[in-house]
């Protein structure tokens, strides 16, 4: 296993292609049947409304703001039957931090939804969750004990951005902080949930700040085996306070040699996701022969980082044909990247 020195080491070569080659051997040892997979789902988000006030977020409204808004049931349904319809396996709800909405509303939301549809509930970050248990005055144990037997089924690993307290004192003062985000990943992986890690780098973060984080989601992979994948994205400025000091995003070359550098330090974590919906088609393409072996959501919709400026779209079609022409076969996969009842 790569150690901490030598990934620093690779960050700071300029042989982008020899980084590469090395990952794409490690994926094809992970992934021998040279297939990528991709899941038809749809993002919800039921809430904007939140108390955080994220530097890097273009998303959110202030209790009260006019534009707030918190979508009904009836509302939700209809988006969770419109993706069915389009072939999808799940939804992936995500919102602000409410200040006022208590477990048992979402209790009530994922029961009313199981009751209705087949579809796996990918839900709320770790912030989200931290909040639930703070407004309703519960453990995060019992927190996510309870989500889970309403019907939640995972979760996902928004909220990461930099697991480092600096990074996160200086982007997203009041949200959770790295202890409380590994707290909800840890606590769901031991009640048996599986979640996602993600990282959002290009904030101004250093390279060993980076890697504090690689480390903390080795290590937790290590004692718990409960992620299921790791998916690294750019930090996106456009609408956002962070924008204002932070004036490059990264660029293609520092995506990909993150993402080759995620894949060779995380052998741990078996799937790893080139993102379309950040860099575009493109760079995702190449990204698979930089250690991908995923490209993510068809996304039937998607509010956050559109709202920070990501204008990438693609239908099934072009993703399928964007996997084969970079030579391997493409198959829709479910939220835990499981194939065999699929096409
Ligand atoms: S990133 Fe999440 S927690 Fe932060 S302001 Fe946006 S919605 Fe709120």
């Amino acid at each position: 296993m790569l150690t901490r020195e030598q990934a620093l080491d690779l960050f700071r070569a300029d042989d982008l292609i020899g980084i590469g080659m090395e990952a794409d051997a490690l994926r094809r040892k992970l992934h021998p049947g040279g297939v990528v997979t991709y899941i038809i789902d749809r993002n919800i988000n039921y809430t904007n409304v939140c108390t955080e006030y994220c530097s890097f977020c273009a998303f959110y409204r202030p209790k009260g703001h006019k534009e707030g808004y918190l979508q009904s049931h009836e509302s939700i349904f209809q988006r969770i039957q419109e993706t069915i319809e389009l072939g999808g396996t799940g939804v992936l709800m995500q919102g602000g931090l409410h200040p006022d909405l208590k477990i048992e509303w979402y209790e009530d939301l994922f029961r009313a939804i199981k009751r209705r549809f087949k579809i796996h509930l990918h839900c709320l970050s770790a912030p989200e969750v931290t909040n639930i248990a703070e407004v309703s005055g519960i453990s995060l144990r019992d927190t996510i004990a309870r989500l889970r037997d309403s019907g939640l089924d995972s979760i996902p690993g928004g909220g990461a951005e930099i697991l480092d307290d600096a990074v996160r004192y200086r982007i997203s003062r009041l949200k959770c902080g790295t202890d409380e985000w590994m707290a909800v990943h840890r606590t769901a992986h031991q009640l048996g949930m599986r979640t996602t890690a993600t990282m959002m780098f290009g904030c101004g973060e250093t390279l060993e700040q980076r890697m504090n984080h690689f480390d903390l989601i080795r290590n937790l992979q290590e004692e718990t085996g409960g992620f299921t994948a790791f998916i690294p994205w750019t930090f996106q400025r456009e609408n956002t306070s962070l924008g204002r000091f932070v004036k490059e995003e990264a660029t293609a070359v520092e995506y990909l040699k993150t993402l080759a550098i995620s894949r060779l330090y995380l052998p741990n974590v078996l799937n790893v996701q080139s993102s379309w919906v950040t860099q575009g088609l493109k760079t995702c393409q190449v990204g698979l022969r930089f250690g991908g072996n995923d490209v993510g959501s068809i996304m039937i919709e998607e509010n956050v980082v559109s709202a920070a400026g990501a204008r990438n779209h693609a239908t099934e079609e072009d993703l399928r044909h964007m996997i084969r022409d970079a030579g391997f076969t493409p198959k829709q996969r479910d939220t835990l990247y499981r194939t065999y009842f699929l096409n």
